[in-house]
């Protein structure tokens, strides 16, 4: 062992090697500051003196599968300029820490590629450890993150801790990253993100979102300037879905023998997009015609739900898609099914956010990719309770690869 390759191997540059000692199968570099650099803290006076040496042990790098620890010899300097008494400074680690800060990287470097838990017991250290250090880098990288280009976001909720608590995200649609996270899905939990955007002096033009009161009104009221409130696609559709789910319910117990029969087990195929049934599962269309040839108000229900479907967004222009959509909200109130109405009235009074679309065409779609990804850290970060950390992951996901390192 040397100096010089205290230095290059673990980046000691201002010690001079002592010895190495082994312990437990642990390689112990016992090392200490190069005289030369001996300054006074304070005054950088070189006129020094000290009285006492600390050792301090800090975990570096491992050599191979060796465990391996710097033992730093510290000096409490004493200035004869300024009477100042401090301990030299560490260097290699940062105050207090039981690690270095290139064992701090390596961690960093391996959570990319690894579990948590591997990492952990690769390193030999505690789970924890190697969670606070992942979770104290992301804290670093989050608060530098600039959020002024933001101009298209979708704002959603997910299910987390078996569907119960709530929590709402919002996707930045140009980026496809996550840029927020916050427990609850009330207006309150869009607070803070609004505080940022404005802090940030982001241009916001654009926000998909589902038809939930809570969003709307957080917007409103925590982004006081213009912006379009897009309810996207894939929102529209599948509320229209849960209505034909309803409507179905609704008609199995209303109905009673054979009819009631028909119905059984026939919820995805009314929900199932008619050309994705065809080239997907030809064989059940049969099964599907006569289910509607057999129910009439699900008939119904099933072809309005196909026609917003397929034709709102083709429209020629924003004018066409307003006759449309109001021509659609007459043929459906029409139908008078109690949750078929109560649907209507709701995208009748949110007309202009659903045609909004024609100016701001954005959808939450690319944001499948992020979701399956969340999906899978969910599953995993069920074994911590830190909520905190689980936005953290959430705001790198598009950095981490497949399995979803250090959960
Ligand atoms: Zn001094």
């Amino acid at each position: 062992m040397s100096t010089s390759m205290m230095y290059h191997t673990f980046g000691a540059r201002t010690y001079r090697y002592v010895t190495t000692k082994f312990k437990g199968g642990a390689a112990y570099h016992h090392l200490e500051k190069k005289e030369h650099l001996r300054r006074c803290a304070e005054c950088r006076s070189r006129d020094i003196t000290f009285d006492s040496v600390n050792e301090v042990t800090v975990k570096t790098v491992p050599c191979g599968f060796k465990e391996t620890f710097l033992v730093l010899r510290l000096r409490v300097l004493k200035c004869r300029s300024c009477g100042a008494k401090r301990q030299e400074s560490r260097d290699v680690a940062q105050p207090r820490k039981s690690y270095t800060r290139m064992f701090a990287n390596y961690v960093l470097g391996l959570v990319k590629q690894m579990t948590i838990k591997a990492v952990a017991q690769h390193l030999r250290v505690g789970w924890d450890l190697v969670k606070k250090i992942l979770k104290g880098s992301l804290q670093r990288k989050a608060r530098r993150r600039s959020w002024r280009k933001v101009r298209r976001i979708a704002i959603d909720e997910i299910a987390i801790r078996k569907g119960h608590d709530y929590m709402t995200v919002v996707y930045d649609l140009d980026t496809g990253q996550v840029l927020y996270g916050a427990e609850g899905k009330g207006k309150k939990s869009l607070e803070p993100f609004f505080r940022r955007l404005r802090h940030a002096r982001a241009k916001l033009e654009a926000v998909a979102m589902d038809m939930s009161e809570a969003y709307v009104k957080a917007v409103e009221e925590y982004w006081p300037r213009p912006v379009a409130i897009v309810h996207d696609h894939y929102h529209l559709v599948s509320n229209m879905n849960e209505v034909i789910t309803n409507v179905r319910r609704l008609e199995q117990k209303r109905l009673e023998g054979e009819d009631k029969q028909t119905l059984k087990g026939s919820r995805y195929l009314l929900l199932y997009a008619r050309e994705r049934l065809e080239k997907e599962k030809p064989e059940k269309i049969p099964r599907l015609e006569a289910l509607l040839a057999a129910n009439e108000p699900l008939h119904k229900v099933y072809l309005l739900k196909e026609d917003l479907r397929l034709f709102f967004w083709g429209q020629e222009s924003k004018a066409e898609a307003r006759t449309f959509i109001e021509n659609w909200v007459e043929q459906t109130k029409a139908l008078d099914l109690k949750p078929l109405t109560t649907f209507a009235e709701t995208v009748e009074s949110r007309i202009e956010h659903i045609i909004s679309w024609y100016d701001h065409p954005i959808t939450t779609g690319p944001l499948e990719v992020v979701n399956n990804k969340i999906k899978v850290l969910k599953r995993v970060a069920y074994g911590y309770r830190d909520i905190e950390f689980f936005v953290l992951r959430l705001l790198f996901l598009h950095e981490t690869k497949v399995n979803l390192a250090g959960a």
